[in-house]
């Protein structure tokens, strides 16, 4: 699979697309029906054949990531004799799950990542310094470094380190770009000023920069505040092994039509109009060692399939506004602690964070803030009156030593800072 910077793929008129989509998507079916034992079952050769629109797709079986955890080894559709990478999530009920990658699913994931990474202005001209996790049996680290090598650029497989560590590297290699964390680039840009540097753009992943409306959020304007780059947010999972990428135009990733089907569904499982909430289930393309079949990610976004200013047709997804798992049902409302921290991201001395969930006697989910012992008296009040005018919440806060919040950050040697703690299932 060859990339061009200007892919005719993403320019399809909207019912050639669904075409080579529902193309795509019946070899994958076949594909997955003749290889994986999870799936053998679950639908036919008929059920296959009468797919004419990609709406047809709703008569497939889901897949939880408790099917995949629970059944994991059940998923592997290639002899392990061909399976050349594996890599692993930590899921959702504590269990860890493998996903196996056959050589061919290595080279769709730098075709998929060069794409990506072209999509948000990335080309061979650039020297891109990755400073997320490399190594850990993580696949996105891996997926970066494959893309930009595919793409062309020249990389810094810098990995996770200190501000200090990436300003070093930075003023020995003079990068153009940087694939980030953004509240790393956060902490970092208070930096920027300090140090001469040609770094004028980011691929930015893990955490969102926009509102639904696609305006910035606080994040994304606390790192402009200290420097002035072109932040591009990127959305992926290890399941999914595919990107969605902002263009230039930041209205939402653009998906790669010739690498995963999507769909946004409500509780019931149907799917959602365009522009609303729902949750983000997938279906990848090409896979050979792990396929998933209509995955449920438990990531509530938005689908636009408008036509994008950038020209391209290809629908793109809003940002991540919330995980199933976390939802907070609070006296008839529901909020998600992603809107709890867009509103600490404007308090930035309540660094470092943990937000802590938990049931009440009655069953009624309770919500407090664990704080550094240094943040004000008077910001706390602060912070409360703006919790209660946004959201409506007006949690506990707890006050505690750095190192002890950053200690329960990476509880049970977690790989990623676990900012939540969701303590309503503990006894469950
Ligand atoms: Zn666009």
């Amino acid at each position: 699979m060859e990339i061009t910077s200007d892919n005719p793929i993403d320019h399809l008129p909207a019912d050639e697309l669904e075409a080579r989509q529902i193309e795509l998507l019946k070899k994958q079916l076949t594909y997955t029906l003749a290889h994986s034992p999870f799936y053998r079952c679950k639908f036919s050769e008929q059920d296959i054949a009468a797919i004419s629109r990609l709406s047809d797709l709703s008569g497939f079986i889901k897949t939880s990531k408790k099917d995949l955890a629970e059944f994991n080894a059940e998923f592997l559709s290639i002899p392990q004799r061909e399976v050349v990478e594996y890599v692993t999530t930590s899921g959702t009920t504590g269990k860890p799950v493998t996903i196996a990658l056959s050589k061919n699913d290595l080279e769709r994931l730098a075709y998929n990542e060069a794409r990506s990474l072209e999509i948000a202005g990335f080309s061979a001209d650039d020297i891109v310094q990755i400073t997320t996790t490399l190594d850990k049996c993580f696949m996105a680290g891996m997926a970066y470094y494959l893309g930009l090598i595919k793409l062309g650029a020249a990389v810094l497989r810098a990995g996770q380190g200190t501000p200090e560590f990436h300003w070093e590297m930075i003023r020995k290699t003079n990068p153009t770009a940087l694939i980030a964390v953004p509240s790393f680039l956060q902490k970092t840009g208070s930096h920027a000023s300090a140090v001469s540097n040609r770094i004028t753009k980011a691929l930015c992943i893990g955490e969102a920069l926009r509102n639904a409306d696609f305006s910035d959020n606080q994040l994304s304007k606390n790192i402009k505040k200290h420097w002035d780059i072109d932040l591009r947010s990127t959305y992926a999972s290890t399941e999914m092994a595919t990107a969605f990428t902002e263009c230039q135009e930041k209205q939402g990733g653009h998906l790669l039509p010739e690498l995963i089907i999507l769909e946004i569904l409500d509780k019931n499982g149907n799917e959602v109009a365009d522009g609303e909430l729902g949750e983000v289930t997938v279906t990848p393309l090409g896979i050979e060692g792990m396929p998933l079949v209509r995955f449920q990610t438990g990531d509530l976004a938005r689908k636009h399939t408008g036509v994008c200013s950038c020209g391209r047709t290809t629908p793109r997804l809003g940002p991540v506004e919330g995980r199933l798992a976390q939802m907070i049902k609070l006296k008839g409302t529901t909020i998600y602690p992603n809107q709890i921290e867009e509103i600490l991201h404007n308090h930035p001395n309540a660094s470092p964070y943990l937000i802590e969930i938990d049931q009440d006697y009655n069953g009624l989910d309770k919500v407090s803030l664990v704080l550094p012992e240094t943040f004000p008296e008077e910001e706390s009040n602060r912070l409360l009156i703006d919790l209660q005018a946004k959201l409506r919440v007006k949690p506990t806060l707890k006050k505690s030593s750095v190192s002890a919040i950053q200690q329960l950050l990476f509880r049970g040697n977690s790989r990623k800072p676990k900012k939540i703690i969701d303590l309503r299932n503990a006894s469950a």
